[in-house]
């Protein structure tokens, strides 16, 4: 024990370096790089650890404990880590003998204590402890989910942040304690979604003073996320055969295999590449549509009709139009490489499976997750799992009802609203006035 509180003082920055998948170029991590420095063919790089055989330092708080593998070089206050169970209601449910549920959110019981509620500060704690993070204003995009939780982390350790969100998904903003003033909000208008506060984010950092935090190119978000993977295979003991999940970005199902490649570099935890049963709400499934006819690229999309569909669909996290699909190392790669699947499910679907968890293991799940719940039932239904395989089912968001039951919950209203059509220059010049 005393070795483990001692590590929690004396944190060491984790030793790693970069490297491009576009011509494997190494570097140190020195410039906040989001890319290949030699501006290669659209790419992600990614973080290659010196610990190639993974410890869980218990004695780190949250999150932290998963260090080795998070390009970090410190540890914050108010982390979360994901916890892995052996399911007993769902599982007999469903039939199956080997179901590993791997829960992101709000659940003491269980010992998960994320308390936006979701897989999203995973990514939140790992980006913010990144070595050489910018003096200036992060940036950040969300479809709400992603806001709620970089909000919560740089609040509390007073890391100054932009997030932009699109106004429809404003009531993702709920907090137990006002936020920090570093922490400033503005919004698309109503109709616009998660690729319109995109566009706005890519606004803000033309300017002086602002960084991009990069979202599937950072390798601290996509590590981060990665712990559910590394909290599952250290649980269960071997690398599983399945791993569902709901995508929008399709960045967590990246982040899922990389970890999975790096048990197969640890080599204690078997030898295989987990199954990637990733899912969609219906009816919004570009990916699933580009990946169901094996195109590396996406197919074109109608602009009005992808923002009429996100209306449509309750899991609004679930609606990015530009996913990290067809570059290098990207979603299409992961699929190619691991195989798998993309399945959908409809929001009554989703409901019902819903009620399902909330019944037979007892917590609320978010619309995401509940997306990936009844994508399992889909899957077992339609003989896509063999039932006594490792199924691993990334729970990325839950027990939110539980956590607003149990505390105060304050909403936030953005500062600025855009419009759709706003001119750029006009926007940039409102957006660097609110900094002055
Ligand atoms: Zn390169």
């Amino acid at each position: 024990m005393a070795s483990n509180l001692y590590s929690m003082t004396e944190f060491l920055p984790t030793k790693y370096h970069l490297q491009s998948l576009c011509c494997g170029a190494s570097y140190p991590d020195t410039n906040w790089e989001l890319q290949c420095p030699q501006l290669h063919q659209p790419s992600l790089i990614r973080a290659i650890y010196d610990v190639r055989q993974l410890k869980v330092h218990a004695g780190n708080p949250g999150l932290y404990k998963f260090s080795d593998w998070l390009p970090i070089e410190r540890v914050l206050e108010g982390s979360g880590a994901p916890v892995t169970y052996k399911s007993e209601g769902l599982s007999k449910l469903l039939g199956l003998d080997q179901l590993y549920i791997t829960f992101n959110g709000y659940w003491p019981e269980r010992g998960a204590f994320m308390k936006s509620g979701t897989f999203k500060e995973c990514e939140a704690y790992s980006v913010c402890a990144r070595k050489n993070s910018s003096n200036g204003t992060m940036v950040v995009a969300s479809a709400g989910n992603t806001a709620r939780a970089f909000a919560r982390v740089c609040s509390q350790n007073k890391i100054p942040l932009l997030l932009t969100i699109p106004l429809d998904n404003i009531g993702a903003l709920w907090f137990d304690h006002p936020l920090d003033p570093c922490v400033r909000i503005i919004a698309c208008e109503s109709g616009g979604d998660y690729f319109d506060a995109i566009y706005l984010s890519n606004l803000a950092v033309e300017l002086e003073g602002f960084y991009p935090e990069g979202g599937a190119k950072n390798v601290a978000r996509r590590d981060g996320m990665g712990t559910t993977v590394l909290s599952a295979v250290t649980t269960i003991g071997k690398i599983p055969d399945y791993y569902f999940q709901a995508i929008g970005s399709g960045t967590g199902a990246i982040a899922a295999w990389e970890a999975n490649l790096r048990f197969l570099e640890d080599g204690r935890f078997g030898s295989n590449k987990m199954k990637l049963m990733l899912s969609q709400n219906a009816p919004f499934l570009p990916i699933k549509e580009a990946w169901d006819l094996r195109s590396p690229a996406m197919l074109p999309i109608d602009d009005g009709m992808a923002r009429k569909q996100v209306t449509e669909i309750n899991a609004k996290v679930l609606s990015n139009r530009k996913p990290p699909y067809g570059l290098k190392g990207g979603l299409y790669d992961a699929l190619m490489d691991a195989g798998g699947t993309i399945l959908a499910a409809t929001n009554q679907e989703a409901g019902k499976a819903a009620e399902l968890f909330l019944k037979y293991e007892g917590n609320d799940v978010e619309p995401a997750a509940a997306v990936a719940v009844a994508s399992l039932i889909k899957a077992v239904e339609e003989n896509l799992v063999e039932k006594n395989g490792v199924i691993m089912l990334n729970i990325t968001g839950g027990g939110l009802e539980k956590f607003k039951k149990e505390n105060n919950i304050n909403y936030q209203a953005p500062e600025k609203i855009f419009a759709l059509d706003a001119d750029p220059l006009a926007t940039k010049r409102e957006i660097a006035g609110m900094f002055r």
